[in-house]
């Protein structure tokens, strides 16, 4: 398995590095991104231990290709701040809108241009949605008919098998959001798309551990990841499914 890096956005203020980890053979592309909104630290650290896993060849592809974009909007991460504009409203909404903002515009480009089957997009939003349904901490979001939903209804069922504070267990939402990075994945690529969303008071070694999960259930969903290996956690601890 190899694994690089490259840079997306060479020469702008706004350059930010991704990786590309490759398996034997070519199907299917999956794509993680983390950090379109700067302060959610937790999904941004997940997304760079997922990096480092696969560059120490713990974590193994064995098909496809896994595309990782740690921290989309570095300028937002620097100063911890969600972003100015919300970058995840600027996503194109439709087939022949582009986006609205230089950087989204890249990262949509890059999309394209590996046309994954799977898309997660990594967030940390306020509450427990198991004590609030209006809140969207612990929950992973897709849209309406988006051929994910049944993967993510047996993710939710395995990580809340595994969280013994039910107050913290995960549940699904199913809504559109034009000019989330999700939905233009969903509505203009075709991709099984979804995002996820730990709940930022919890502490952040449990949500990066939460995420790191969640990930790594979809790619064994996906076929990257063979079904039968261990679970890696932040700080390479073994976790049992
Ligand atoms: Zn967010």
């Amino acid at each position: 398995m190899q694994v690089k890096q490259y840079m997306l956005g060479k020469g702008y203020s706004w350059v930010t590095p991704y990786y590309i980890a490759t398996g034997r053979q070519g199907d299917p592309h999956v794509m993680v991104v983390a950090g379109i909104h700067g302060k959610e630290i937790a999904s941004i650290r997940a997304a760079e231990e997922l990096v480092r896993l696969l560059k120490q060849q713990k974590l193994h592809i064995s098909h496809g290709k896994l595309i990782i974009l740690p921290v989309v909007n570095q300028k937002a991460y620097r100063k911890r701040i969600r972003g100015i504009p919300d970058l995840n409203r600027t996503f194109p909404r439709t087939k022949k809108q582009a986006a609205s903002n230089p950087l989204s515009a890249a990262v949509f480009q890059l999309t394209q241009k590996y046309h994954p089957k799977w898309y997660l997009d990594l967030h940390e939003a306020n509450g427990l949605s198991q004590k609030d349904p209006k809140v969207l901490g612990q929950t992973l979001i897709s849209d309406k008919g988006n051929p994910v939903v049944p993967a993510v209804r047996r993710t939710i069922k395995r990580m809340n098998h595994s969280i013994k504070n039910t107050d913290r267990h995960f549940n699904i939402r199913l809504h559109e959001l034009p000019g989330s990075s999700r939905t233009a994945a969903a509505r203009i690529l075709g991709a099984r798309a979804v995002t996820v969303e730990t709940c930022w008071s919890l502490p952040k070694k449990v949500r990066i551990k939460y995420h790191l999960e969640i990930v790594q259930h979809f790619l064994r969903e996906a076929g990257l990841v063979k079904a039968n290996g261990v679970y890696l956690s932040a700080k390479v601890k073994t976790v049992t499914p």
